[in-house]
């Protein structure tokens, strides 16, 4: 069976080919358009979906070396993420399904982060995939969730954020610091030359399995707003130690809940997905965590963790097996709920 997927909810243009579960290709465009801005602007998001989309998908079909006919069916991120840029996805998808006569698959762009786990790589065919149940700590732009997955399409949110995402963390402290949109994977790196324990922020008290990042972003900004006033030079003096301790405190809190978690619900597979789970201090304490619990942990592959269309293509493959179909009457979601 060959899926083609389609991933646009958010500034990456991306299309993927897979066949029974193994990746043939997976073409992303990103969008520099918003650096200069700090952030995601929608409107030129959209209008970059709209120039990229043909010419991506083209490549994703010949790098796998797959004719449009081969196709078996065609899935798409139906949301959440922004309205405009899924409309690119969703109208190109609809609009192939008919072309090619081909069943269409929405798919849940969260429940795609997760799934990343279940595509065959070729360069590691091997690699050992959760076994169900397991929690997956799902971590990206958007959303810091731990989920109960019982089966593919089979998940339940036992725990989620309350105000910002651990991304948007690592983002608005990083624009805090100065540094260019997005700044997690910056942070990452000058985290390498630091001391984690230099500084301490806020950390968050919230009940249950949710997690809550506004606070310790609050406390970054009024403490460096704070030591800046002593010393203008003071971030670029203390950034490596600066982005150490701010790493070093999200991780924290992110993996706090998830011990929690695997406790309460006596669950030993453990995975990690969505852009964040690139975070090498993460990945650490995941495995970390695993060798002191025994579990069993799942990381994703670097090229899987952000924004790809091969997580959307194998969520649209199990939905292809149960003839979970979309009609063409389907509209793109903005947030989950809507989904
Ligand atoms: P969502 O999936 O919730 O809709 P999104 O699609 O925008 O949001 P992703 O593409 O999954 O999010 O992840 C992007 C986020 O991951 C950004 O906030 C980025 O800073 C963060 N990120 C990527 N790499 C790293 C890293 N190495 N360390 C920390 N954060 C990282
Ligand atoms: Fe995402």
């Amino acid at each position: 069976i060959t899926i083609l997927g389609i991933e646009s909810s958010c500034d990456d243009t991306s299309a993927a080919v897979i066949r029974d579960g193994a990746l043939l290709s997976n073409v992303i465009a990103s969008q520099a358009v918003h650096a200069e801005y700090g952030g995601v602007i929608p409107e030129l998001a959209s209008r970059a979906h709209g120039q990229n989309i043909v010419p991506v998908v083209d490549l994703a079909l010949k790098k796998a070396g797959v004719a449009p006919d081969e196709v078996d069916g065609i899935a798409v991120t139906r949301g959440p993420g922004l309205l405009g840029s899924l409309l690119v996805g969703v109208s190109f998808a609809k609009g192939f399904a008919i072309a090619q006569d081909t069943p269409l698959m929405e798919v849940n762009h969260l429940q795609g982060h997760i799934l990343a786990h279940f595509v065959t790589l070729p360069d590691n065919p091997d690699a050992p995939k959760p076994g169900f149940p397991f929690l997956c700590l799902l971590v990206s732009g958007g959303n810091s969730q731990i989920v109960l997955v019982r089966d593919y399409l089979d998940m339940e949110i036992i725990g989620g954020t309350i105000d910002d995402a651990a991304g948007e963390a690592f983002d608005k402290c990083a624009k805090i610091m100065g540094l260019p949109y997005p700044g997690g994977p910056l942070i990452d790196r000058m985290a390498r030359e630091g001391d984690p324990k230099a500084f301490r922020f806020a950390k968050p008290s919230v009940g249950g399995f949710d997690y809550s990042f506004s606070g310790l972003k609050t406390s970054f900004l009024y403490f460096l707003r704070d030591r800046v006033a002593d010393d203008p030079d003071f971030i670029e003096k203390h950034k490596a130690d600066l982005c150490a301790s701010l790493q070093a405190t999200i991780v924290e809190i992110l993996m706090n809940k998830l011990v929690k978690a695997a406790k309460q619900y006596d669950i030993a597979e453990i995975a990690v997905a969505g852009g964040v789970s690139a975070n090498s201090g993460l990945r650490d304490a995941i495995l970390a965590a695993g060798r002191k619990y025994g579990w069993t942990t799942y990381i994703p592959p670097l090229s899987l963790t952000t924004d790809n269309a091969a997580m959307i293509a194998i969520t649209g493959y199990y939905k292809y097996l149960r003839e979970e179909f979309a009609g063409l009457d389907m509209a793109p979601a903005a947030r989950a709920a809507d989904l």
